[in-house]
């Protein structure tokens, strides 16, 4: 049976490029992998296929042809699977819309029973608090739930709610927690302020990866840095991020902070940030 692993996080945090580095590395490791881009931007898989992106599920769909698999699956980087649920056109209809399209259709026409993937990564817009983007939490989709984040407070809130998210499903079947992929770690301090929050909401960290050019300088060429940048460091800590996600059978319900609670403890970090900034002599005087 295939790990079902669903990655969410706020908008632009590194969700895609995460999950793409993650696709890219378990291939390596000689898995089967596919990729389903649940964000309607639908850029989810571009740097495992050049830089370019695959019609939509969605747009398919709204060309009226006749479906076949071979026009929602497209191979991409080492032979992993791509797939892009789409989006509604802009500013009309559910956004949500997509997933559930996407899964219905890959069920009916068989595609897990013809492609037999031992892993399938659903990369899921999360900052969103909506019934559509659920629906990998929900419903026997996905098993174990990621969350990428960084020390960025717009991103801890996004988590928190994922959070609240996973523990209002979690009687039902829904799928359950198994760590945070911290993005963009450079400062001990953002490591902290990471640990900080997952020591709150009894939750995990599955790993850390820093904020990385070779990220930019690959992407540019339309590719993962497992791709264009194998030797690098970056690409070992992606690598070693692939791994423990493989071994990494950890599953509970978390704990989110409550609303005021969360914003207490942000506040509190912010004052000691602002302490460290005073420190290091950037700022003159604190209001
Ligand atoms: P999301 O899918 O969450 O919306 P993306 O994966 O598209 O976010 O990332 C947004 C931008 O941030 C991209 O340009 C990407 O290259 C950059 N990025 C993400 N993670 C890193 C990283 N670790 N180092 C450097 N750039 C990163
Ligand atoms: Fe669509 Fe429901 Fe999400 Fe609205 S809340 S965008 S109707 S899935
Ligand atoms: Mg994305």
């Amino acid at each position: 049976k295939a790990r079902n692993i669903a990655i969410y996080g706020k908008g632009g945090i590194g969700k895609s490029t995460t999950s793409s580095n993650l696709s890219a590395a378990l291939s390596d490791l000689g898995l089967k992998v596919m990729q389903i881009g649940c964000d309607p931007k639908s850029d989810s898989t571009n740097n495992l296929r050049g830089g370019k992106s695959i019609p939509s599920v969605l747009d398919t769909l709204r060309s009226g042809k006749r479906i076949e698999i071979s026009d929602i699956v497209y191979e991409g980087f080492n032979g992993v699977l791509c797939v892009e649920a789409g989006g509604p056109e802009p500013g009309v209809g559910c956004a949500g819309r997509g997933i559930i399209t996407a899964i219905e259709l890959l069920r009916q026409k068989n595609v897990f029973k013809e492609f037999k993937p031992d892993v399938v990564i659903y990369d899921v817009l999360g900052d969103v608090v909506c019934g559509g983007f659920s629906i990998p939490i929900r419903e026997g989709v996905a098993e174990q739930v990621y969350t990428v984040a960084s020390s960025d407070f717009m991103a801890i809130y996004a988590a928190n709610n994922l959070f609240k998210g996973i523990r209002k499903y979690a009687n039902n079947g829904g799928a359950l927690f198994s760590g945070i992929i911290a993005n963009s770690m450079n400062q001990p301090i953002q490591k902290e302020i990471i640990n900080d929050f997952a020591l709150q909401t009894k939750t995990t960290i599955a790993g850390f990866i820093p904020r990385s050019l070779d990220v930019t300088r690959s992407e540019l060429r339309g590719q993962t840095v497992i791709e264009h940048a194998p030797e690098s460091e970056q690409a070992e800590l992606y690598r070693e991020l692939a791994r423990s996600i493989l071994n990494n059978d950890k599953k509970y319900v978390p704990a989110p902070l409550e609303s005021e609670k969360l914003k207490i403890w942000a506040e509190s970090w912010s004052d000691i940030l602002l302490r460290e900034r005073e420190q290091k002599g950037q700022v003159k005087h604190s209001i």
